[in-house]
């Protein structure tokens, strides 16, 4: 459906616009909210300035092996509950993916020996955990138990757009007391919640450990609400891979995009949102061609979006308030390598986290992330062959005046370094290495189109809660803002999350 105005902005004399919607970038954010909007109908261009979909859940190919660019622990792949967001995006379009469980989350290598595995089972969980910790037995089950509470809340309603005031009276009324939870949990941060059950000042540190390798930031500024829907989905829906690699979520749901109606262009980078007045109109790209429509959705960064889409000098005042309150995170340093499989041992988990000294957790370069999917689908490697796809924080200011040469070096010195961390864990690696290509912040920059290279945004201070996460609509009329800088965050799921709600505002103002 293209319609010729927009009754809310635009007079009866305005040229006809070419969409609907205009959503720039296919992250998973992006096109959640594409394919959602396509599905009730709306016409949908989707423009994304690389040449294919997904962005940091996109991959890559060299010399047989297919790996990851980013993602590879997948929540909301799950069958049942409401949670299950990259199911029912899939499903809105008529797609599905086959998926793989993995049966432990994580196995933690930690300093002082502290070594366990999150199990899919979540009383497999709790008593490798207390046998750790024993004499906390009662605050481990009370902490993990209250996170379970939140998930519940988030369990039981339909997740969709925290701005529409009719949804939220809808749900109010169907569940209160789940929403009534929420509200409880929605200032609080995890480590206060940890704390209050927790003293055991090692058990606290694993805390800190269990949100930063998601939310890189520790407990203590974590909103309770992430830490409630990761710390129960790994044992509820469960982690799930999906067969033939992460990027196929976005392949399929560009197909799913496409199946209804809407369009993807590739290689078409947007250079500035074209403004009407004060209002969103359309999007110029770098061809310089433009496109007009009644909606336009940023699936960029909020500080790519304000800095280099719009008019740096005309910051919205709530975005210049954000800033103060939110900061880029660290960007990361990727090796992906190809092992020979004997390599590893029988028996060994898909993700693994290293950390050997907890004054470096939040360091640059102190923990270090290692996902191995062909042990979920061997598929993605040559026969007899394995991907190690380790990375960890890295600053861009580390790399970005590097002169070429000495990049080169640095680049080779820092993925030596990471091989010697995980021959602790894999003995015998360096000599098993088939293919290595390694990963930047300024990689992740140029690929990923995120300023900095950045994860996404991190609280600068102790905040309460998500309370300070803007939802999708801006300060800038007929623009929306999608994926890890809208609430809830970072994580597929979270960015999937926020493009339902986002499709879901935008379906209320356009009426559909
Ligand atoms: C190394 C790494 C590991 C991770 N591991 C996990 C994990 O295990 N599990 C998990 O759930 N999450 C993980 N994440 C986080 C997760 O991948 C992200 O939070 C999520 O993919 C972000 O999605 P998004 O939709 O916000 O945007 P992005 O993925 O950033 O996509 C934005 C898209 O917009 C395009 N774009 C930007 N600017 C323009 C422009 N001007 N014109 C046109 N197109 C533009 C980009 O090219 C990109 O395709 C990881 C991330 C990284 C980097």
């Amino acid at each position: 459906m293209i319609v010729d105005s927009d009754s809310a902005s635009v007079s009866s004399t305005a040229p006809r616009l070419d969409w609907d919607v205009i959503v720039i970038g296919s992250g998973i954010g992006g096109l959640v909210t594409a394919t959602q909007l396509a599905a009730k109908g709306a016409a949908v261009l989707v423009l994304e300035r690389y040449i294919i979909p997904g962005g940091s859940a996109g991959f890559f190919e060299r010399a047989g092996y297919r790996f990851d660019v980013g993602a590879s622990m997948i929540f909301g792949f799950g069958q049942q509950g409401t949670t299950n967001l990259l199911t029912r995006a899939l499903d809105a379009v008529g797609m599905h993916l086959e998926t793989i469980p993995d049966p432990v989350q994580i196995h933690y290598h930690l300093p002082k020996g502290l070594d366990l595995k999150v199990h899919r089972d979540y009383e497999n969980f709790l008593q490798e955990l207390i046998q750790h910790f024993p004499h906390e037995a009662v605050g481990i089950r009370q902490f993990y138990d209250e996170c379970w509470r939140v998930f519940n809340c988030l369990n039981a309603m339909e997740l969709l757009s925290l701005e529409e005031p009719r949804y939220l009276t809808r749900v109010f009324f169907q569940h209160p007391l789940a929403c009534l939870g929420l509200v409880k949990y929605l200032p609080q941060n995890a480590g206060d919640i940890a704390r209050r059950y927790i003293q055991d000042p090692a058990l606290l540190q694993f805390i800190d450990m269990e949100c930063y390798c998601w939310s890189v930031v520790p407990a203590a500024k974590t909103p309770m609400i992430n830490a409630g829907m990761v710390f129960s989905d790994r044992h509820y829906g469960g982690i799930n891979y999906p067969k033939g690699g992460v990027g196929r979520i976005a392949e399929a749901l560009v197909a799913g995009l496409e199946k209804t109606g809407g369009r993807i262009e590739y290689k078409a980078r947007v250079t500035e949102i074209v403004t009407e007045g004060d209002r969103a109109v359309g999007v110029r790209l770098a061809s310089g061609k433009t496109y007009t429509a009644r909606r336009v959705v940023s699936n960029a960064t909020r500080w790519d979006t304000f800095d280099q889409l719009l008019p740096a000098e005309s910051m919205p005042r709530a975005e210049q308030k954000w800033r103060s309150r939110y900061q880029k995170s660290p960007s990361f340093f990727s090796l992906h390598l190809g092992v020979n499989a004997e390599v590893l041992p029988t028996g060994t988990a898909c993700h693994h986290i290293l950390l050997d000294d907890w004054a470096q957790l939040e360091e640059a370069q102190g923990t270090l992330f290692v996902s191995i999917p062909t042990l979920l689908d061997p598929d993605l490697a040559p026969a007899g062959h394995h991907i190690i796809h380790a990375f960890t924080p890295d600053w861009l200011e580390a790399w970005q005046t590097v002169p070429s040469k000495a990049y080169q070096a640095k680049k080779e010195a820092t993925a030596a370094r990471i091989v010697e961390r995980l021959s602790a864990v894999f003995p015998g690696l360096a000599d098993a290495l088939d293919f290595q290509e390694t990963g930047t912040p300024r990689t992740h920059r140029r690929f990923l189109g995120r300023a900095d290279g950045t994860y996404g945004p991190i609280p600068r201070r102790k905040l309460l809660g998500l309370l300070g996460m803007p939802f999708n609509r801006t300060a800038v009329p007929g623009l929306y803002c999608v994926g890890d800088s809208t609430f809830p965050g970072q994580g597929l799921n979270a960015v999937a999350f926020s493009g339902f709600a986002c499709a879901h505002r935008i379906a209320v103002d356009l009426g559909l």
